[in-house]
């Protein structure tokens, strides 16, 4: 610990951004820097507890040795830091940035102070060790002979791959989008995640020798995910991959967006999945600067976004971005309170209101909060000027009430209609969006996911692993990655019939085992 009463003499200062109503003006990152002093002050606010609850659960997923790498940067041994942070998560520089950071719900300094800016320094450390050189493709001294083929690109293979390259086992990673990356790529917006800095993390894997193959649509069938069709995918048949391969990865996500399709009017245009929309606003971005006009576009719309959460926020900022006329969110949830309550005691999730990036820059746009609360979506109702286009929406009130420890929801009969040109549906996904790869791999699925343990990430099918949202559901970049580096280790103990790759949580369940 470097200073004892760090925590008593500096403030939490979290890393700072550009102001909304310049940022909002661009694509670029919303993320502004803090000099080293200041994130030497944060590093010190950290009170290196004897249970650090950040590391482990319900904190950080990975195991990221936080204790350490704070007082690391305290006392300027930058290096070190990124040494450390390296032993337990593959890319910090997508965490470091848009891991909503249970660590810092689960901080011991949170229960009666902010918490320390554990997701800040995290960020600085990988953005510095980029800066300096440390970061070098990590080739493996030997080769097993072993291959092992991924499927889907996102946080989760790519992790599982890192790994699995490490043990020195030849990875090919097959992904059915144009560029690799899951949603790293084509779901998180550039402005809260640079599409250059994926790139750069998939330049070093392949470097240290693992194959992307892209284009490549397991099991073929069409995509749910806003890329539409797919014409210029190649089908991989499941079967060679079990023929050719070792053991086989399905780390394909949890796509499938949640829709609307009961409530009237839902086939009106302006209506589509939020996926729909910022799969193919990156798309353009990238191919063109948004000069192909392939992407649904807000411009002089009133838009009206349903679903509270991070995909419903990066709606709102890519639509302000466009130049909409309006910005509205609306979900059917209460709003969230000040400060912990009841239900979210300490460490677990803190479920506060926040304000994200996206409801800043709507506050900075148009002079309030996009969001509405207690709002149950009705029907979309057709523009009288514009046969066959959604013009309005009409929705209704809803009041929530806590009744025996349960909050409840009841209709008022307060029903309006909002103008709505464009409509956007972030209201969650139900599980994979590729049937037939999992018809034709013959793994079992419940509830839309593919059914292994965690820990273990065998399926059904012998030399079948799942891994990331395609196994849990719809979650985070931070569990992806817990869940690839588990997947390798489970991989690699099958293959060689023990394994040295560290996975999360492995240090309590060898202490478990040695009783
Ligand atoms: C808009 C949005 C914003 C988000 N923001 C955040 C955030 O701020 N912070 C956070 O922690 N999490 C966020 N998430 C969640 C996070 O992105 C996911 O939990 C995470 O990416 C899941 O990783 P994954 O590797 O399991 O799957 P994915 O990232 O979904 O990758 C799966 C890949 O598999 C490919 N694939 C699927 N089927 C096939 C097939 N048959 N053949 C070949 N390839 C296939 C897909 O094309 C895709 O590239 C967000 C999600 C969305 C949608
Ligand atoms: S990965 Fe997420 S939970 Fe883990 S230390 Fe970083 S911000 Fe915290």
């Amino acid at each position: 610990m470097g200073k004892p009463t760090g925590f008593m003499e500096y403030d939490r200062r979290p890393m700072p951004s550009r102001p909304p109503l310049v940022r909002i003006g661009d694509f670029y990152e919303i993320y502004a820097r803090h000099d080293e002093q200041t994130l030497a002050d944060q590093g010190a606010r950290c009170m290196d507890c004897g249970v650090p609850f950040c590391q482990s659960e319900p904190g950080c997923p990975i195991d990221n040795l936080i204790p350490e790498w704070n007082d690391l940067v305290y006392r300027g041994n930058w290096e070190e830091a990124y040494r450390r942070l390296s032993l337990t998560n593959n890319f910090p520089e997508f965490t470091g940035r848009i891991c909503p950071a249970p660590c810092e719900s689960a901080c011991v300094l949170g229960i009666n102070e902010p918490a320390v800016t554990i997701k800040s320094i995290e960020c600085a450390i990988i953005d510095r060790a980029f800066e300096e050189g440390w970061v070098t493709p990590e080739v493996p001294d030997h080769r097993t002979g072993k291959k092992v083929a991924v499927v889907g690109s996102g946080p989760a293979g790519l992790a599982a791959a890192d790994q699995l390259n490490k043990a020195g086992h030849s990875v090919t990673v097959f992904e059915r989008d144009d560029r690799i990356g899951g949603l790293l790529m084509y779901g998180v917006p550039n402005m809260k995640l640079d599409k250059g800095l994926v790139e750069r993390r998939v330049d070093l894997l392949r470097e240290a020798g693992i194959e992307f193959v892209t284009n490549a649509n397991v099991g073929g069938g069409k995509s749910d995910c806003g890329s539409g069709e797919l014409p210029e995918t190649k089908v991989i048949d499941p079967q060679q991959l079990l023929d050719d391969y070792d053991a086989v990865l399905l780390a394909c996500g949890a796509l499938k967006g949640r829709d609307l399709e009961e409530l009237p009017g839902r086939g009106l245009e302006g209506v589509h999945l939020a996926m729909e929309y910022l799969y193919q606003n990156t798309k353009s971005l990238l191919d063109s600067e948004l000069k192909d006009g392939h992407y649904i576009d807000a411009a002089g719309k009133d838009v009206i976004v349903i679903g509270g959460g991070d995909t419903g926020t990066d709606c709102i900022g890519t639509a302000i971005r466009h130049g909409c006329n309006s910005v509205t969110n609306i979900t059917r949830r209460n709003r969230e309170p000040d400060q912990r309550d009841e239900d979210h005691p300490w460490p677990g999730p803190a479920g506060t209101f926040y304000v994200d990036y996206g409801h800043a820059e709507g506050a900075a746009k148009f002079d309030r909060d996009p969001r509405q609360y207690g709002i149950l979506p009705k029907a979309f109702v057709e523009d009288p000027d514009k046969p066959g286009r959604v013009g309005f929406m009409e929705v209704e009130h809803l009041d929530w009430q806590k009744q025996d420890g349960r909050w409840t929801s009841t209709p008022t009969g307060k029903v309006e209609r909002l103008p709505a040109q464009l409509v956007l549906l972030a209201i969650g996904f139900t599980g994979h969006d590729t049937p037939t790869l999992i018809q034709q791999f013959g793994v079992d699925t419940e509830w839309g996911q593919v059914k292994a343990e965690y820990g273990d990430f065998r399926t059904s099918v012998d030399k079948v692993y799942a891994a990331g949202d395609i196994r849990r559901g719809a979650s985070l970049i931070v569990w992806a990655i817990a869940e690839g580096r588990g997947a390798a280790r489970a991989i690699d103990e099958d293959l060689m019939g023990h394994s040295d790759l560290p996975a999360p949580g492995m240090t309590e369940a060898l202490m478990s085992s040695a009783g």
